[in-house]
């Protein structure tokens, strides 16, 4: 009972250090309080002195006054100090509690002393000293509200005095004066409990605010599935290696990291599995990390490196490959063992790029060459790709402006039997000539169209032109047209395709696609709804480049395509190249496995063409049966080699 009555006492009456953040608001308020409090309580107490002086003692009204004065000048002096020191949490906690003791004795010395005073004089004299105590501890109390044990203490030390003495004098005036002052202290304790509540939970909340806010911005820096810098983090970190890097003169390396084989690793276990295959992703790029070396999760797949201090191009390679090579090690995740690997682009500052914009926009270049060069593959951003890049912002900008109907052509070059040297069909080129840039390959505005998602913009003009073309055709020959990933990338897309198959009239029967490996591999799911939408309407799907897009066998058989064409890069020199022979050989051994037809691409020379014959391909196309021709002049090559003499016999 007691022990409890004590321990819920302490708090009114002693400095409590759990709550730091309290102290330290408490000690900034008295700090600005207290040398007022001082000064009231100074000038009160020299003006009761005065007013006592010839009457009191000299030791009473000089003598303890004087010494009065200097203590409580110099506990002001020593506050007026503070302002200017830190508030170290020990300081702070040493002052408060000091002057929580202190004011216990400060209250008694004053209060002893007025009272000590009151005897002499006449009941002018008197009301002074009454007032003097009634008044000034209202002050100091006041300015002592947020040390709430202090003002406690004062309260009840002098109003507790003050109350017994005057109830102790008899006389009906004190008696009234000592209830009042009983009433006003209780009504200040219970005013100044309330403030010295709504106090600590200001103090509290603000406390709790700065916290969240704090939390809120570790959030905001810190990718919260990897545990690695985010996006955000990323290009702050990056505004601060540039700043660093030009002020000592050093390298900085911007790289981004794209993870190959990742979507289908999300597609195909889900993403909970994706999510977790992005997490040890993480842990192995936190392994990298150093005081020189920076890494962060992007988004997506994608991530960030900061290379500060780069001596050389080799080394900077070097730290690449080793991020590569760590990633391509298998990551285990529960049962499942995955394989990915990681494209890389770099550029380092100053180098190559000037400020931040360039530093991102040209690693993010060199990452898109790398990821077009193959998987896995690590490009460091170089004059070349700078050159590249401004030639293709120019078609870009020449894209955007063209008029499609108008500047857009296209050609055909003529797909030929092996064994009979008929034309079985065409495949439609696409050509531009731009009013600002001249003829531009289509190998150079394709991929642009596709970056920009410009290209079902032209795939559809095209194929009209292409459909009307061919109708004038004999029934027997095809129309091969090549679309793009973007062209089969969503059901709209097809659809819109499809709408001008039906509209054209053209037999779809008679129309082949043609749809790039790397494409198909890209998205396979929807490459394969692509797919199966072309062959219900009737139409062939051939798959173009063969050879070049790594894909794999089990991929392609589910795939309802009729054609496969290898190609150019294989058959090009292949009479006298080994490993491109065994290559085309069993590819064409495979399109026979899986009942396709196939078509080589590109043969340009008689001896390549005997090759292919004896490998038993049944297809060819190239410059040496005839180059792309324009509409105009298929109707002459129909009409010279179509049924009549077979282009293919080598003249003699
Ligand atoms: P592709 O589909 O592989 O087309 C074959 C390319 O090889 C054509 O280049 C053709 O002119 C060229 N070629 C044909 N025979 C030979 C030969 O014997 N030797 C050499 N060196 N080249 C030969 P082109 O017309 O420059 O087209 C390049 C690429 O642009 C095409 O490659 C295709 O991927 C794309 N493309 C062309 N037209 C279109 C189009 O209308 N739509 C889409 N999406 N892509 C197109
Ligand atoms: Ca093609
Ligand atoms: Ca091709």
């Amino acid at each position: 009972m007691k022990i409890s009555f004590l321990h819920r006492l302490r708090p009114l009456i002693t400095v409590q250090r759990d709550n730091p953040r309290l102290l330290k608001a408490q000690y900034v308020a008295l700090s600005r309080q207290l040398p007022i409090m001082y000064a009231i309580l100074l000038i009160n107490t020299l003006a009761l002195a005065a007013t006592h002086y010839a009457i009191a003692p000299h030791w009473l009204a000089l003598y303890v006054p004087a010494a009065l004065t200097l203590l409580g000048s110099g506990r002001a002096l020593m506050w007026w100090r503070l302002r200017s020191l830190p508030a170290t949490p020990e300081r702070v906690f040493k002052t408060l509690t000091r002057t929580n003791r202190l004011a216990f004795f400060i209250a008694l010395s004053f209060t002893a002393w007025a009272l000590a005073l009151f005897p002499y004089g006449d009941s002018y004299t008197r009301s002074h000293v009454a007032f003097y105590m009634a008044i000034t501890v209202i002050a100091c109390i006041f300015c002592l509200m947020h040390l709430r044990s202090a003002a406690l203490t004062i309260t009840v030390v002098v109003n507790l005095a003050f109350v017994v003495f005057f109830l102790a004098a008899g006389n009906p005036t004190y008696t009234a004066m000592a209830i009042n002052v009983l009433l006003v202290s209780a009504a200040m304790i219970l005013v100044m409990h309330d403030q010295y509540q709504d106090f600590t939970r200001l103090v509290n909340t603000q406390a709790r605010s700065e916290k969240l806010s704090e939390e809120n911005q570790r959030l905001a820096n810190e990718d919260s599935l990897t545990g690695l810098p985010s996006r955000r983090r990323f290009f702050s970190l990056l505004d601060q290696g540039l700043a660093q890097a030009r002020l000592d003169s050093t390298k900085l390396a911007i790289g981004l990291i794209d993870l190959d084989g990742f979507k289908p690793v999300n597609d195909v276990y889900g993403h909970r599995v994706g999510d977790k295959l992005l997490f040890q992703v993480g842990q192995r790029l936190l392994e990298f990390v150093t005081a020189d070396v920076q890494l962060a999760r992007l988004g997506g797949d994608e991530f960030g490196l900061l290379v500060q201090h780069v001596r050389s191009e080799e080394h900077l390679i070097a730290v690449g490959d080793r991020i590569s090579e760590a990633l391509r090690e298998p990551f285990i995740i529960g049962n499942i063992q995955i394989a990915i690997s990681a494209s890389l682009g770099l550029v380092i500052f100053p180098d190559m790029a000037g400020d931040a914009v360039e530093a991102y926009e040209f690693a993010d270049y060199a990452l898109y060459d790398s990821k077009r060069a193959g998987a896995g593959t690590l490009c460091l951003f170089s004059t070349a790709h700078y050159r590249d890049l401004k030639r293709d912002g120019a078609t870009e900008q020449g894209l955007r402006r063209a008029n499609i109907v108008e500047e857009f052509d296209l050609v055909f070059q003529p797909i030929v039997d092996v064994h009979t040297g008929r034309t079985v069909a065409f495949e439609a080129l696409a050509r531009w000539v731009s009013p600002e840039l001249g003829p531009v390959a289509p190998g150079l505005f394709i991929p642009v169209a596709e970056r920009i998602g410009f290209i079902n913009r032209l795939t559809l003009p095209l194929l009209k032109k292409a459909l009307a073309g061919a109708s004038s055709w004999p029934d027997d020959v095809r129309l091969s047209f090549n679309l793009s990933a973007h062209d089969c990338g969503s059901r709209d897309a097809v659809r819109k395709i499809i709408d001008v198959i039906e509209r054209s009239g053209f037999a779809p029967h008679r129309l082949d696609f043609e749809i790039t490996e790397t494409a198909v591999i890209q998205d396979l799911d929807q490459a394969r709804c692509a797919i199966n939408a072309f062959r219900q309407l009737g139409c062939g799907v051939s798959l173009d480049d063969f050879g070049t897009g790594y894909s794999s066998l089990s991929q392609l058989h589910a795939l309802a395509l009729t054609k496969l064409k290898i190609d150019r890069t294989f058959i090009s020199g292949i009479e006298g190249n080994a490993a491109s022979y065994k290559i085309v050989k069993s590819l064409i051994a495979l399109s026979a496995d899986m009942a396709l037809e196939c078509v080589s691409e590109g043969v340009e020379r008689w001896e390549e063409l005997e090759v292919l014959k004896a490998l038993g391909c049944s297809f060819v196309q190239g410059y040496l049966v005839s180059r792309p021709m324009p509409l105009e002049q298929t109707a002459e090559w129909l009409g010279r080699h179509w049924r009549a003499e077979p282009v293919l016999r080598q003249p003699a």
